[in-house]
């Protein structure tokens, strides 16, 4: 038996838990398996952050259906479910909100002790599959790492015990603290269409890729004229999902936007180091923005991570309003440029104390939210009717 099952899935865990998988590596009083979902499985976005950042291959690798959500997060759960049949582990360790942490219901049909990375974030906002995914793996699990001290509130508001919450800072700033003498490098690995087009000029940096945004004509038709009421230079590092989407709704962006594929995190962390600004609906790249003293545009109706507007970071856009001011944005977000804060995040220590946590929980076997022995059966059998 390995002490954990470490149950990862899409572009930003690779990123952010590579501190957590080399340290564990690193341990000989732990071991594990680390297991790949498979929610994402292309090229750039996920192989490339395995080679960038020196992450060990995953051990398992699931095969699952990912036609659509509910297609991915079954195939997670039989697979976990499946997994575990045959290795036991102490505890099985999800991050985040995403289709892959549903799995964790495998783990919980077998008892195995489940452990959440990012719990607690709320943006109550129950419009958001998302805050349905985090408040479920929440309650389901033995024990959690809440990254800041609001986010363990949250937490005991629901009721969650006291005793399974370990409050650790979010590990997207170890990553960034270990990894900014790198940055630079990216730059060899643009394209010249990309150098050409950003050379000698100021630049925005954009993503989006969040369901409600991009699958909505109207939202995502306030993005596009978002970006296309610049006249500053954007480079769009856009999902496939949101390409195949502005072709489809017949969405055009203005020749001062460069819509590319998705870059690798060097790539990406050069451009956005360098950017003026970001326009951007993703959760961690807010995160990034903010921690590199870079200005961003969050463009989400709601954020379980409002602490980039606590701190005067970032600019709120609502892409489901209707929207007539787009340059009112861009004036805004300008005013932010030659700003500082202090970024709200924590002190690059976050993925050291996860470790640390985990490696006492597994010498002393105390994953379990109450003693072990009341959980007396094993239940790890397949029933019938
Ligand atoms: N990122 C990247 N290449 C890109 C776009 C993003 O490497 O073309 C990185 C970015 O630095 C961040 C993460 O991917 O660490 C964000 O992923 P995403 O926006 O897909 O997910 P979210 O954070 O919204 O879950």
């Amino acid at each position: 038996m390995k002490d954990l099952g470490i149950i990862l899935g899409i572009r930003p865990d690779v990123i952010r838990a590579c501190k957590i998988i080399k340290l564990l590596s690193e341990n000989k009083n732990i071991t594990y398996d680390f297991i790949w979902s498979g929610q994402h499985y292309s090229e750039n976005m996920k192989d490339v952050f395995f080679k960038q950042l020196n992450v060990p291959k995953p051990d398992v690798e699931f095969e699952i259906d990912t036609t659509n959500d509910a297609s991915t997060v079954s195939s997670v759960i039989k697979n976990t479910f499946n997994h575990l049949e045959n290795n036991k582990y102490q505890a099985v360790v999800f991050l985040g909100d995403t289709n892959t942490v549903m799995g964790s219901i495998g783990a919980a049909q077998h008892n195995i002790p489940i452990v959440h990375i990012e719990g607690c974030m709320r943006s109550y906002d129950w419009r958001m599959p998302e805050e349905k995914y985090r408040k479920t793996i929440d309650h389901l699990s033995d024990r959690i790492y809440a990254y800041l001290d609001s986010y363990k509130t949250q937490g005991l508001n629901e009721g969650i015990s006291e005793d399974i919450i370990k409050v650790t800072g979010n590990p997207i700033v170890d990553i960034i603290q270990e990894n900014q003498n790198i940055f630079d490098s990216g730059h060899q690995s643009l394209d010249n269409n990309v150098l050409n087009f950003i050379r000698k000029n100021e630049f925005l940096l954009a993503t989006s890729h969040r369901r409600e945004n991009i699958l909505n004509i109207d939202s995502l038709n306030n993005i596009v004229n978002l970006f296309n009421s610049s006249d500053m230079k954007i480079v769009f590092p856009a999902g496939y999902k949101t390409q195949e989407m502005l072709k489809s709704y017949d969405l055009k962006l203005n020749s001062n936007v460069l819509m590319i594929d998705p870059l690798g995190y060097l790539e990406f962390m050069y451009l956005l180091k360098n950017s003026t600004f970001v326009m951007s609906d993703s959760g961690t790249v807010v995160e990034e923005a903010c921690i590199m003293n870079v200005p961003s545009i969050q463009m989400r109706y709601s954020t379980e991570r409002p602490e980039v507007y606590d701190v005067n970071a970032s600019i709120k856009f609502d892409p489901s309003e209707k929207i007539s001011d787009f340059q009112g944005y861009i004036d805004k977000a300008i005013k932010l440029v030659d700003t500082k804060w202090a970024q709200p995040f924590g002190d690059g220590k976050a993925s050291d104390n996860i470790v640390e946590d985990l490696i006492e929980l597994s010498e002393s076997n105390s994953f379990y939210k109450h003693n072990k022995e009341n959980y007396p059966f094993d239940i790890s059998n397949s029933f019938k009717e």
